[in-house]
């Protein structure tokens, strides 16, 4: 829900600490001046101005929640000819995802709005590793609630957002990773998301060099929540840039 959450008074959604002011989860990975942006959440044209997002190369989806696709008309300016040259912007996701995108976003898909202005956006389906420039975006299948939706990994980080589990084959993949993003909604436990306590345990598992956790809520105040994790592992924050081998 972002923090401040609407309608709360509660002391992280009053905090000052500029750490917890959450725009939702997601994440540009950027390499030789070429943009790859992973979902476009209901905060992205906010996000892009903040960090001066002038052009994009591609847009990979985890999964249809609201929360990770409803900022995909703001794509409009980033789409236009006059800034990709003309080619459209390609878009990632698969099949139960995509299903989705064309139903929400069903005048930009539908190829037959009359008033012009509409994304330039070319939806592909994917199930297995997406080459964009010469790097590799492996999706990881997690478990989020019921639903099985997709974490990326590229190089040697690895976002993993939205999840209650995270398969064994899934962990296979893990091996070997500077940067791990995981999921860390609060410590109560939750249907569909993981808990720190929970996250840790795939710390654990997997052992990154560095963890940072994402998509948490007002519960967990960032600099109490910093102390009382291990020095490798730390709240994401919105701005947070990092450096790794892609
Ligand atoms: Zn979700
Ligand atoms: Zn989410």
């Amino acid at each position: 829900m972002g923090v401040p959450t609407i309608g709360c008074t509660c002391a992280v959604c009053k905090s000052k600490d500029p750490h917890d002011y959450r725009t939702r989860p997601s994440v540009m990975i950027e390499w030789d001046g070429h943009r790859v942006l992973i979902d476009t959440t209901p905060d992205f044209r906010e996000q892009a101005i903040r960090e001066g997002i002038d052009r994009l190369d591609a847009v990979l989806y985890t999964h249809g929640h609201a929360d990770h696709i409803l900022g995909l008309d703001d794509l409009r300016p980033l789409s236009f000819a006059r800034v990709t040259g003309g080619a459209k912007l390609p878009l990632y996701a698969n099949a139960d995802t995509a299903r989705v995108l064309r139903s929400v976003f069903k005048y930009i898909f539908d190829n037959n709005y009359k008033y012009g202005g509409i994304a330039q956006v070319h939806l592909h389906e994917v199930n297995s590793p997406v080459e964009i420039l010469g790097k590799t975006f492996q999706p990881v299948t997690v478990i989020h609630g019921e639903t099985e939706i997709f974490g990326y990994r590229f190089g040697s980080a690895a976002y993993l957002t939205d999840f209650s589990t995270v398969p064994e084959e899934s962990l296979a993949k893990l091996h070997d990773l500077d940067v791990l993003f995981l999921d860390a909604l609060r410590h109560t436990p939750h249907p569909t998301h993981s808990t720190v306590a929970n996250s840790l345990s795939i710390v654990d598992r997997v052992r990154p060099k560095r963890t940072f956790f994402t998509h948490i809520s007002h519960d967990l105040a960032h600099e109490a929540t910093n102390a009382s994790l291990p020095e490798n592992v730390r709240l994401a924050y919105d701005g947070l840039r990092l450096q790794f081998e892609l």
